[in-house]
């Protein structure tokens, strides 16, 4: 028999003496997996030497973890990473809100059904995403959220307010036999934070003055900045004391992990049909432009630069792209140079600028990051003396235009015209496809322009290099 078709009490107790408790059930799970060469945390990129094995190590210890790191770093991926180690389905009492545990169910009114029904209570089973509460802490999160509150529906119906069924439950025992997260944590009033000491530590919650013992069977999971949790005052000592393994998390340590990262969780933009490449050469620029951010003296690093720039970015770049090709009829959505300029508004707003730094333009300082990376990049490409053929053809009075709107095929005479160029838009893409030869010669030109081989002018929103 299936054993989820079960749905009486006294039918699950001959399959079950015992239920494994959350920490049990993933401890296992994770067991399992690892005996089973199963990938775990398949989702997180760049982590497999740090933060994965502290979670392991954690989660075989049942450890309550703190998870400290500057935002976009993948806290959300962790938590819900660790939601594969749930069995896919448990059992619980039916109807109980805080998903009582059938053999042993904690709450007043599961408590009662036992006398009065005994084993013929129902049984109910809920999937593992049912069984994570997340809660972003702010200073008005109350006890009631968090904790609980007397229902005012069942005191009206003639029950006290010492009569422990006349509980509305709050998050944390909403999230009982499963998992708690609560992002932000230091952003948690101090009188909140006891509250939730004291269900990790003592078992016991109090609502409204009455003290109620709830041995609550959840684990923790809470996340900072690092900065706001290590501050003085901002976490209650003995909240700090209950987290029992303290993990940090960090930005991609390369380039080439940010790009998976952006490739990964960019929202694929619907092309009516047309097909898309990027060059890798894009990508990168892209990638290191948050790179370039994460170490500028103009941006505030405190909360981080997070991979969210790099994937809103990498949206928004085809988005420019996939314009021109429906405007100019081309087939192939290919970003270019001049693109990059429409992610500055994806960039911007994820960026704090430094105090010192205010009589800087957001504008500006988004520009000069798309320089840098963007002559970071041409320098691993090219060496400027390899290209003295091409210097030579702008030395002897060729000119070119490139804006975001001029059609891939005018490029192409530049291809003819210019010796060397082809030869090194071959070595970054195929030289057949017009779209991602267009792009690399825009690459090409702008690197020569930022090593001050090529001057460059604006003239009616078209770039000129001479
Ligand atoms: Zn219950």
């Amino acid at each position: 028999m299936d054993i989820e078709k079960i749905r009486k009490l006294s039918e699950l107790r001959t399959h079950y003496k015992h239920m494994p408790t959350v920490r049990e059930e993933m401890r296992n799970n994770l067991i399992r997996m690892i005996t089973n060469k199963q990938p775990l945390f398949r989702d997180l990129k760049g982590y497999d030497d740090t933060v994965i094995p502290q979670i392991i190590n954690a989660i075989m210890c049942g450890h309550n973890m703190i998870i400290l790191g500057e935002r976009g770093q993948g806290k959300s991926r962790i938590i819900r990473g660790l939601m594969d180690l749930f069995d896919e389905y448990i059992p619980v009492l039916a109807g109980c809100p805080i998903h009582d545990n059938p053999l042993n169910p904690v709450c007043a009114d599961c408590k009662k059904n036992i006398v009065i029904h005994g084993d013929d209570l129902l049984i109910d089973w809920i999937p593992r995403d049912r069984r994570l509460v997340e809660k972003l802490a702010t200073s008005d999160v109350s006890t009631a959220d968090l904790i609980g509150e007397v229902d005012p529906i069942k005191i009206s119906e003639g029950r006290t307010l010492d009569d422990e069924t006349s509980i509305h439950f709050g998050l944390v025992p909403r999230a009982n036999r499963g998992l708690f997260a609560i992002n932000e944590l230091p952003d948690l009033a101090e009188k909140i934070q006891v509250a939730l000491f004291n269900v990790m530590e003592e078992r016991d919650m109090q609502i409204k003055g009455f003290p109620v013992r709830l041995p609550l069977d959840v684990m923790i999971v809470a996340s900072a900045n690092p900065e706001d949790y290590t501050s003085r005052g901002r976490i209650i000592t003995p909240l700090k004391d209950r987290f029992d393994a303290q993990i940090k998390t960090h930005y991609p340590k390369d380039r080439s992990i940010e790009i998976e990262i952006m490739e990964q969780e960019a929202r694929h933009l619907p092309l009516n049909g047309l097909k898309s490449s990027v060059p890798l050469f894009i990508k990168e620029i892209l990638a290191e432009m948050t790179l370039q951010a994460r170490n500028s003296p103009d941006i505030s690093q405190h909360s981080g630069v997070s991979c969210r720039a790099t994937i809103r970015s990498y949206e928004a770049i085809l988005g420019s792209a996939l314009r021109r090709c429906l405007e100019l009829g081309e087939k192939k959505v290919v970003p270019r140079i001049t693109d990059i300029e429409a992610t500055f508004p994806s960039i911007a707003g994820k960026l704090e600028l430094e105090y010192g730094g205010k009589d800087r333009k957001e504008g500006e300082v988004v520009e000069e990051l798309a320089r840098r990376a963007t002559k970071v990049v041409f320098d691993e490409q090219f060496k400027t003396d390899e290209l003295t053929s091409i210097i030579n053809s702008f030395n002897n009075g060729i000119g070119a235009v490139v804006s975001q709107s001029i059609p891939s095929a005018e490029y192409l005479d530049g291809l003819k015209n210019i010796p060397g160029l082809k030869d090194a838009v071959k070595s970054l893409v195929n030289v057949e496809c017009q779209a991602e030869a267009a792009s690399a010669i825009e690459f090409i030109l702008e690197g020569l322009h930022l090593s001050n081989k090529l001057n460059k002018e604006t003239l009616n929103g078209k770039f000129v290099y001479k």
